[in-house]
Formats: structure tokens, sequence, C-alpha cells
């Protein structure tokens, strides 16, 4: 059974059908399932489907560019099992062994490492703006990444597989598991607290990820795993807040009424960081954090104020 499986997995990179259908068909899972328990009324521009055709769009963009990288990721693999470069294979890891190492060695280059450059690395952060500027996080938003992040990504992504020496079966489990996860903790989903918090000690969950949404600081410079929890509780990053405190978008960078501009979101990476326009408007979306006018905006220099121009 065993082999199966491996062979199921070694062989999925030449399946990009199969691929895109778990994909679509996570996605069409979790929006339906967002109607059914939402964890928070969202107040969609025009409509729910008009803020999906925004993401999507930029959805579709980052697989391609994803799909330029799986020939890098399968060449870089097969070169480290025949030079027996990596740490899977320095500590002649077991099946299970190598799926594991594997699995939190892509997770904490590609998932987290790569995340908090993008929030502390200015010229990485335009680029991440456009994942951050959405005011209603759903499904959607999963992978509304720009261009250019889903190139740097896919950089760190490969450091990743040098240093574990990944086998392709192991990296394209691992893939499997986080693109359930960037649908699972972006999905408006409600779940039972106790569930949620229990598994946050060991998993990224929802609410876990949605403090990464808020709109302000410390909140966004926090959780910035995307499958495993350890790292964000390993070097301290971990935040919790309650979910009713959430409010989604940025309090400057990106004005908040063009989070569905396709145009200006494309555009912006190559705008200056923080223009006038740039500040959120003193609109209270129900959250107890809204800051009420433009002016305490620029004032603030609270705990919840953003730290550095670099981040958001
Ligand atoms: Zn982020």
């Amino acid at each position: 059974m065993w082999q199966s499986i491996l062979d199921h997995f070694n062989t999925l990179e030449q399946r990009p059908v199969e691929r895109l259908a778990i994909i679509v068909g996570g996605l069409l899972i979790l929006w339906m399932i967002e109607g059914a328990i939402p964890l928070m009324p969202l107040r969609y521009r025009k409509s729910k489907v008009r803020h999906a055709s925004v993401n999507l769009a930029f959805t579709v963009i980052h697989l391609i560019i994803h799909t330029g990288f799986g020939v890098l990721i399968v060449l870089l693999s097969d070169w480290t099992k025949t030079e027996k470069w990596g740490i899977v294979h320095w500590l002649h890891l077991s099946l299970v062994g190598t799926i594991i190492v594997s699995a939190l060695v892509l997770d904490f280059f590609g998932g987290w490492f790569s995340h908090i450059t993008e929030h502390k690395i200015p010229l990485f952060w335009r680029m991440h703006i456009i994942h951050h500027s959405d005011t209603n996080v759903d499904v959607t938003t999963g992978l509304r990444h720009h261009p250019l992040e889903s190139v740097w990504r896919g950089l760190f992504f490969l450091m990743g597989i040098l240093v574990s020496g990944s086998p392709i079966y192991a990296v394209m489990i691992y893939q499997t598991i986080l693109t359930v996860f960037v649908a699972f903790t972006h999905a408006n989903i409600s779940l039972p607290l106790w569930l949620d918090k229990s598994l946050s000690f060991l998993m990224v969950s929802p609410n876990m990820h949605k403090v990464h949404h808020h709109w302000k600081q410390p909140f966004t410079d926090s959780n910035y795993g995307a499958v495993f929890s350890i790292w964000d509780r390993m070097f301290g990053t971990f935040r919790t807040m309650k979910k009713e405190d959430i409010r989604y978008g940025l309090d400057r960078y990106y004005p908040e009424e063009r989070d569905e501009d396709f145009g200006y979101l494309m555009k912006k990476p190559f705008l200056s960081l923080l223009e006038k326009n740039d500040l959120a408007q003193p609109e209270v979306q129900g959250g107890k954090t809204g800051v009420k006018t433009q002016k305490s905006l620029l004032g603030n220099s609270g705990p919840e104020a953003n730290s550095t121009a670099a981040t958001g």
C-alpha cells in the first residue's frame, strides 16, 4: 500500500489536472462551508463573486508561475538524490522520517521564513501588501499573491529542498497538505474555540491566521506560519486575539476602498510605499480596535501602531 501511495505522489507533478482538481475542489468545498458556518459576516464591496474574481485572477497567475517552478523543483530534488545531499540523506532517515523532516524543513523555508522576510524587508513588503490589503478574508484570499511574490516564495521553496534533500514524493505530500491548509486557514469558517486552540499548538488554525490579517500592528507581524505553528511559537511571533476584535486589511500602505482593483494591485509594488491616500478611511467595521479618524491614525504611537515603515 505504501508503495502505491508513494508512486502516486512521485508522479503527481506530472499530472497538473489532478493537482488543479485538488485546489479547485478544496476551494469549492470551503466556499460552501463558509456559507454554512461563517466566522464573521463579511461586507463584500459588490458581491462575493466579484471579490472572488479578483482573487482568483491572482490565483491563476500564481499557479502558472508555480508550474514553472515545478520543473526546477523536480530537477533539484533529483539532484539531491543522486548527490545524496540534504538532511534526509545525511541522517539516512526512514520513509516516515523523510516525509516528516521534509514537511518541517519545506514549511520552515517556504512558509514561515519566506513570509517573515516579506514583512521585514521593504522591497518584498511592497509585493506582499497585495495579500494583506484584502478587507474580506475568505477562502479565495489564500493565493492572492502578486506575481513577484510568487517568484520570491518559489525561491525559498527551492532553498528548502536544497537543505532537506526531499525526494519528490515528500515534496508533493507537503504541497498537497499546504494547499489544503492555505484554503482552510483563510476560509471564513468558525471552528469551536477549544478545537481551534488545541489545533494551534502544532498546526496553523483558522483563527490563528486571521490574527495575521488584522489591520494593525503588532498583529500583522505575527503568526507567519503556513502549516505548522511551531515556528511562530519557537521564534516568539505567536499571537492570539479575540475573533470579534479582528478587522481585516491594512491601516496604511493601501487604500482599503481599492482592495478589489486588480490593475492598481498589480502596480502597487512599483509605487511609493506610503502614499497619502494609502491611509485607511475612518470607517468602523464593528471591530473594537477600529481607529476613528485619519488624524489619530497618523499620530498613532500606541502598542498597536505600525512599528517600522517596512512592516504592516
Ligand atoms: Zn503576511
